[in-house]
This record gives structure tokens, C-alpha cells and sequence, in this order.
């Protein structure tokens, strides 16, 4: 079975067949970068992160583009309030976004286009429209004419007379129709502008994605990926203007991923109902975050509570506690390829099940509980078996180990004893020091090997010389 994506813009699921097979190309609409991200924007950063990463696992290559939103009204205003430029707010919370993504396990895209650093190829694309007719000019802000695209409400479904009823009754008279919106706005007094053929001014939001993913990615994408509140209008307008210049399909693919909730309503910002990534980064590790994230479906809600990061939480022990125990099986595979227990099969049907989860809309939570079936199952075996199943123990281990990887959930292995080391990282400190220890001991200088040593012992690191190599352990405290 191949795999299927459910495709907001034909409102069903999809079988999924990338235009050039050789690479996937994925763009999805980043931060605007006038704060920190809260958690609602981390589930979509995320599931992009996922789909991502099961591509790849797929054995697809994968071209993902995000932007970064650096000029907008939010960021001019919260600037203002600050009494900083719009420049320095937009980089702080760019690095910022960057860090906690980072921290939540979430690998950086191939590329992270900014508004202001494509101003040439946003005034290209305005232009191309103002000459197709599809635009015009009052007073150096360019507004795009809705009406002449024939498709306009594909995507969110509106036909023309629900979308005049809904265009919010704004006082801007410049517009010829309530529909049209800008996709250039001439320069305010004080505010950053760019020149261009009607003066200065800034880009609109929308005109931003449409051109740096069509510079980054081409004129056709396979997957277009975020928000559900980016649906309408802003993806819709996304599809208007670059359809409308090109002549073929912008997207193939659209992906909406469903709000998080907090206490039954939507987080966000302007509710004032929200929790920020980092301030959850800071109470619960990002295996543990990643978890609760991707525990529900990414179209269907997912509620934000102390009792869900509770589950989580507990689920993450579980699974480690196997992990960990099993991991002493490790490189046993193959040893013994007569073995016939029930737990062999059970590792070939978590398998199925993940694969056929994700592979169906990328339904995350149908493959943690494949997963975690097979955890239960390995401790359930754990009791009853003897040497004999080693290889089938192996197996397992490896069947977990790359299946949470593939959802971030067991990258770098964290007990709690561990307070958050990178646990490799610390293999490669440890082994670095016996290296300076043998040089030490080849040039017979005791007094530096003996150090080493001794040091390593108040770390609870026990070093034992052998023949040929030097071992180490941890002992406990
Ligand atoms: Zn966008």
C-alpha cells in the first residue's frame, strides 16, 4: 500500500505520488517573528518535522522550505513598544524560534527564506500580475483583483457571494471589491519601505509565501503544510496570486494541522490564552513534549493539560525502561535464527501497523499504540524467556529504536539519572580522555594517567586497564 495524504483542497485523502519521485518538495508557512512561539505553533512546526522525517524513512528525498515572517504589523508595533527596531526584534525572535526548535528535537528545514531578504522577488511576481489585469495600483499599495481568478475559493470552499457577505466590512475604499487584499502597502511614516515601481512600501503577508516558494521549490510543490487558521484567507490568496501568474498548479498537497486547545479553547496569542514551547521545554523533556504533540492525529484537537503531559510523561518512562533493558540485546541479532516465540511476531506486526499508520495520513497516534503494544508485549516476554530469544530481543530493540526515531520520540537517549546530558556526546568526552590517558601512559607520565583516572572515579566513571584497550563503566553512587 502506498501512502495517502488527506488533501484540504479536494477535502479527502489522497494517494500520494510526489511529482518528481526523486525529491519531495514540502513549504510550510513559518513564524511571524514578533515573539516566542507558543504551543500551538509548535504542534505545526512538528507534524512538518514528522512528515519530513517519514519521508525520508520512506526513502524519499526531501526539499523542505519555511519561512520566516521578519516585516509585518505585529513585528512594526511590538518594535515600537519595545523601543527597538523592527530589525533587531525580528532577528532576536528569529534566533529565538531557531532555539526552541532546536530544543524540541525539530530538524532546521533545507532552507528558512526571509520576507525582506526577497523584496526583488515578491515586486517580480506583483508586477506580473499587474500586467496579466489581475492587479492594480491606488496611491503606491497594489491590490489583487480577486474576481479575475475564475478558482478563487477552491481551497476553503467559500463561493463568491458567501466570501462578499464575510469580507469583514473594513473602511478602505481603495479596494474596487471588499475581496481584493493588498499585496503591496504603500510606506507608512516611520515604518521600514523598500522601493519599488509604485513607491515605497512593504510586502503583504501573502505575496511573501507565494514567492519564496516558488523561488526555493519551483512553480508546482508537492505539500503545502500549516495552521488551520492559515487556510482562509492567507493559503487561499497564496493560491490566487501564484496560479494566476503561472498558469499551473501551486500546490498539490495541502495540509492543515488543527489547533491546540487549552482548556477547551483555541491557544493563541491574541486570546491571551497561551503557554510558550520554552516555558513547557523547561518542565518537561522534549521526548516527553514531542509526545504529547503528536499523541493525537494532526487533524483532529488536541488538548493542553496537565493530565496529557502526566500520560505522556509516564509513557515515556515505559518506553525508555524497555528500551533500556533491551538495549543489552543489542548486536545479538542473527545469532540464533531458530527461534520461534510469540514475541517475533508481534515485532513484525508493530512494524505493519506503523508503517500503515503513518503511511495513512501520517496518523501518529495510531502508530504510538502500535509501538506501544509492542512494549507491553516485550515485558509481558521479559519473564518467560530464556537465552534462547536474545536475537528475537534484538530485534525488538531495533524495531523501537528506529520507529521512535522516525517520531523524535528516542533520539538521544535520556534517563532521569541523566539530567539531560547528551548522552553521545558524553561517550565521545569519555572516550577522548582515555585517549589522552593512553598517550599519557606510552610517555609514562603516571602522574597525568593516574589524574585522569581518579577524576573519572568521583564522576562514577570506572576505568579498568586490560591487555589491549581500557574499558569503562559507570558504578553506581
Ligand atoms: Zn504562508
Amino acid at each position: 500500500m502506498g501512502m495517502k495524504i488527506y488533501n484540504s483542497l479536494n477535502r479527502r485523502l489522497e494517494d500520494f505520488e510526489p511529482l518528481n519521485p526523486e525529491q519531495v518538495t514540502i513549504y510550510s508557512c513559518g513564524p511571524t517573528v514578533y515573539d516566542y512561539i507558543h504551543m500551538g505553533n509548535a504542534r505545526t512546526a512538528l507534524v512538518t518535522d514528522i512528515i519530513r522525517r517519514y519521508l525520508l524513512y520512506k526513502g524519499y528525498n526531501v526539499k523542505l522550505v519555511q519561512n520566516l515572517t521578519d516585516i509585518d504589523d505585529k513585528i512594526i508595533r511590538r518594535a515600537a513598544e519595545l523601543g527597538i527596531s523592527v530589525k533587531q526584534l525580528a532577528h532576536q525572535n528569529g534566533e529565538a524560534y531557531f532555539e526552541d526548535s532546536q530544543r524540541l528535537g525539530i530538524q532546521p528545514a533545507d532552507v528558512h527564506p526571509k520576507a525582506t531578504e526577497h523584496i526583488r522577488e515578491m515586486i517580480d511576481l506583483i508586477q506580473i500580475l499587474i500586467d496579466k489585469g489581475a492587479a492594480y495600483v491606488v496611491d503606491g499599495s497594489v491590490y489583487y483583483r480577486v474576481d479575475q481568478f475564475a478558482e478563487y475559493g477552491k481551497l476553503s470552499n467559500r463561493k463568491p457571494e458567501d466570501l462578499l457577505a464575510g469580507a469583514r466590512v473594513e473602511i478602505n475604499e481603495e479596494k474596487e471589491d471588499p475581496r481584493d487584499f493588498d499585496m503591496w502597502k504603500a510606506a507608512k511614516p516611520g515604518e521600514p519601505s523598500w522601493d519599488s515601481p509604485w513607491g515605497k512600501g512593504r510586502p503583504g503577508w501573502h505575496i511573501e509565501c507565494s514567492a519564496m516558494a516558488m523561488k526555493h521549490l519551483g512553480e508546482t510543490i508537492d505539500i503545502h503544510a500549516g495552521g488551520e487558521d492559515l487556510l482562509f484567507p492567507h493559503h487561499e490568496n497564496e493560491i490566487a496570486q501564484s496560479e494566476l501568474a503561472t498558469g499551473v498548479t501551486f500546490a498539490r498537497y495541502w495540509m492543515h494541522v488543527a489547533f491546540l486547545k487549552i482548556d477547551g479553547k483555541r491557544m493563541g496569542k491574541s486570546e491571551k490564552n497561551f503557554i510558550l514551547l520554552r516555558d513547557a521545554l523547561d518542565h518537561y523533556p522534549t521526548e516527553v513534549i514531542r509526545h504529547f504533540l503528536i499523541s493525537a492525529h494532526y487533524r483532529h484537537p488536541l488538548d493542553y493539560n496537565q493530565e496529557s503531559l502526566t500520560k505522556s510523561e509516564g509513557a515515556l518512562r515505559r518506553l525508555n525502561n524497555c528500551l533500556d533493558t533491551l538495549k543489552q540485546y543489542d548486536g545479538e541479532v542473527g545469532l540464533n535464527e531458530k527461534t520461534d516465540v510469540p514475541l517475533q511476531h508481534a515485532v513484525q506486526e508493530m512494524k505493519a501497523r506503523f508503517t500503515q499508520a503513518m503511511d495513512t495520513d501520517f496518523n501518529t497516534a495510531q502508530a504510538l499504540g502500535a509501538i506501544f503494544s509492542l512494549v507491553s508485549e516485550v515485558n509481558k516476554a521479559f519473564n518467560t524467556l530464556d537465552e534462547m530469544a536474545a536475537p528475537v530481543l534484538a530485534e525488538a530493540y531495533q524495531a523501537l529504536a528506529e520507529t521512535c526515531q522516525v517520531l523524535g520520540i528516542y533520539n538521544n537517549v535520556e534517563t532521569q539519572e541523566e539530567t539531560g546530558d547528551n548522552v553521545e556526546q558524553r561517550d565521545e568526552l569519555v572516550k577522548l580522555l582515555l585517549e589522552i590517558r593512553q598517550e599519557a601512559r606510552n610517555r609514562k607520565d603516571w602522574e597525568t594517567s593516574d589524574k585522569i583516572r581518579d577524576r573519572l572515579k568521583e564522576l562514577n566513571i570506572q576505568i579498568q586497564d586490560t591487555h589491549h584497550s581500557t574499558t569503562w563503566k559507570f558504578t553506581t553512587k
